[in-house]
This record gives C-alpha cells, structure tokens and sequence, in this order.
C-alpha cells in the first residue's frame, strides 16, 4: 500500500442540514474547512451520506463518479453543481477488504457524488482533486451493525483515507419552523445533548439514544442518524471519545451538530 501516516486521518460526523449549504458560508460550512485544513491531503475520502439509503452496503469503484441531484424545490445554481473529483476502483477494494468478512459490494455504475457529500465536499477540498468514494446505508440492518461497519473501517485511517459521515443528529423535516433560524424545540435540543453526551463519553453505546424521550421525533426515519453510528464504531474500535466539531439547531427541528475523531 505504501501509505502510513504518522497520525492518523481524522474522522468526522458532520451535519449537512439544508442543501442551500453548498452555496453559502456560515459557521456550519466554516468548520467543514477547518477540518479540512487539519486533514491536509488524503489519500481519499470515504463519505457515509444518509441519502444513499438502500438494501445493501456498496462502495462506489468506478474512475469518475457522476454528481447526482437528488432533491427538488430548491434554486436552479443547486442543480448546477458539478463536484467533479476522481473515484478510486483500487481504493474501493482496499474498503471491502477492510470490512471483511462483512459484506460489501462494488458498486460499478449504480451512484456517485450525492449532495449529502457534495455539499460539505465543496468547502472541505474545493478543487476536487481528492479521490472520493461513497459508502451506501444498509436500511435493513440494526444500529448495531451500522456500528460495527464503523469499527471495521478504523484500519482505513491509517491509511489515509479520511471518513466523512454525513447526516443530522435531529432530522424532522414535517416539523421544520421557517420562523427558527439559529434555533431548535426543546425536544431537539434535549435530544441532541443527549446524544453528544454519547458520543463525547461513550460512543459505543450509541444504540442507548433509542430509549431517549425524544427519539421518536428527532429520529422519525433512520437515515439521516445512522451515519453517526459509523463515527461512533470508529471511535469504539480504538477505545476513544469524540470531540465536538460545532454545535447548534436550526429552523427548529434540525440538528447541525457535528463531531471530530482526531
Ligand atoms: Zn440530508
């Protein structure tokens, strides 16, 4: 492999809230390049999003992935984004040798760049020059697998391959409030403390955050949660915390909160 960095490459969970994100700049999009700046240059980067959520775990192996535009509704600058980085085959198959003897395919022709990844990757390497990969969510397995996917990859941080899980803690899009920017309900800020609380003392435990009050709420569908669990896995597997990145609710019923394995 011929790569082995002296420290290791951090890991991150990341909040991408809106998709609007990609085109602006806040303190949300402003941490996403100071951990990239802290990164340096990867070898690749790895990226979990929650909207490649389907029945199986794949990573993408194909020379240059497409950018896809996955949402509707939003202003037509957001559809023109391309994020044009290389993908890596030889990479990809450094991935499901990690994962081994779970499961993961390669996916050939199937995804690509989606705006849970684009949208953070065009402030975190803005020239796109990086390899990027993609790993699918499995939507049939528990937490607990997602879990131990995570711990699988934490070999790939010695080799320079940064992990980028992207998603939000509280994601309750039928209860957005247009009125509560910079914002959250109370139950999305409880639930989010809650859960920082795992992930920053043990973040092994993560499967804990279904018994609390809020969940039912914060996490009315999976997807957007379960990237956190791949963060967690890593984390557990070297027996560390994480720090908190940033933190914060938006519009009421968003979690951007975001988390650093370094
Ligand atoms: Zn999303």
């Amino acid at each position: 492999m011929g790569y082995r960095n002296s420290v290791k490459v951090p890991a991150v969970f990341l909040g991408h809230g809106n998709p609007m994100n990609a085109l602006e700049h806040n303190r949300y999009t402003e941490s996403w390049r100071s951990i990239a700046s802290l990164a340096g240059s990867p070898r690749a980067v790895l990226v979990i999003s929650a909207h490649w959520f389907v029945n199986l775990t794949a990573v993408t192996a194909m020379e240059q992935p497409r950018t896809i535009h996955d949402f509707s509704g939003f202003p037509v600058e957001l559809s023109q984004v391309i994020y044009p980085a290389p993908g890596s085959p030889h990479i990809a198959a450094e991935v499901v040798e990690a994962l081994s003897p779970l499961s993961c395919g390669l996916d050939t022709d199937s995804w690509g760049i989606d705006h849970g990844s684009w949208s953070l990757l065009v402030h975190m390497f803005p020239n796109a020059d990086i390899p990027v990969l993609q790993l699918s969510i499995d939507a049939t397995q528990p937490l607990e697998h997602h879990l131990a996917l995570g711990h699988a990859l934490s070999p790939l941080r010695e080799q320079g391959i940064m992990v980028v899980a992207s998603g939000n803690v509280v994601h309750n899009l039928a209860m957005i409030d247009w009125g509560a920017p910079g914002s959250g309900a109370p139950w999305a800020q409880e639930f989010d403390a809650q859960v920082r609380q795992l992930m920053t003392t043990a973040p092994g435990e993560l499967g804990r955050a279904a018994t609390f009050g809020a969940y039912g709420l914060a996490v009315p569908t999976p997807e957007h949660f379960l990237p956190l669990a791949y963060l967690a896995g890593l984390a557990a597997a070297e027996g560390a915390t994480c720090r908190t990145l940033i933190e914060g609710c938006e519009l009421g019923s968003l979690s951007m909160t975001s988390y650093l394995l370094d």
